[in-house]
């Protein structure tokens, strides 16, 4: 799931600043679970603008803003509302602001900082666990992810500042290579940690990354 957060509201106004009518988007995945971008958020900055002088033309929550014809076809529905507004203000991930403003000529405003891509421990609490290398190792490291959980990185073992198996960067926390191992001992398979992970193919992060899958 992609992990966002709201922008401060002052920044929020700094962007729409010489932007009086204001249609507001939100989207129904990602950005409601965060509880930056859903049907409550929505109408908590429908609050804030109207107390900061705005007038919100209308609002609508995307099923799914990252989906390009569907964020079109939502935004037609409510093709008025958005004409009469000088800005269109998303409360979605950077994918979900792209999808809108491709569809429009009108001023988008993004009002939420996109995270990272995370796993949910509870409501309302995340986690990185993927940085979208390009090339999974979790095979190899029982399914923990050195290259986003380490603070360095590393995809052979600890470095030497672990300590008694935590993290010489944060020694509340447990060193990734020592989960590794736990874990990798657990299942009877240690011998894993014998082979040696090449170094990354960094080409399998180029960006702009594309991908068309034809089946
Ligand atoms: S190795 Fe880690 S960062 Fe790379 S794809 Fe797998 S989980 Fe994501
Ligand atoms: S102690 Fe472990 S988790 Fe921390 S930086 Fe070193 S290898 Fe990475």
């Amino acid at each position: 799931m992609i992990i966002s957060k709201q922008k401060p509201l002052s920044e929020i106004l700094s962007a729409l600043e010489g932007s009086a009518r204001v249609f507001l988007i939100g989207c129904a995945k990602c950005a409601t679970v965060c509880k930056a971008g859903g049907e409550e958020e929505i109408w908590q900055m429908q609050e804030a603008l109207t107390a900061a002088g705005k007038e919100i033309t209308g609002s609508i929550v995307i099923d799914e803003a990252c989906h390009m014809l569907r964020s079109g076809r939502d935004l037609r529905s409510k093709k008025e509302m958005v004409e009469e507004a000088d800005a269109l203000l998303v409360l979605a991930c950077g994918a979900g602001v792209q999808s809108v403003s491709s569809g429009t000529p009108k001023k988008t405003v993004a009002g939420l900082d996109t995270l990272f891509l995370g796993n949910i421990r509870r409501f309302g609490q995340f986690e990185q666990k993927c940085s979208l290398c390009g090339e999974c190792i979790l095979t190899e490291t029982g399914g923990i992810c050195p290259v986003t959980v380490c603070p360095k990185g590393l995809l052979n073992g600890p470095c030497g500042g672990m300590d008694n198996g935590h993290c010489e960067t944060d020694p509340e926390a447990e060193c990734v290579w020592y989960q590794i191992h736990e874990r990798l001992q657990s299942r009877g398979a240690v011998e894993k940690l014998r082979r040696t992970v090449p170094p990354k193919d960094f080409s399998r992060m180029l960006k702009p990354g594309k991908l068309k899958i034809e089946k």
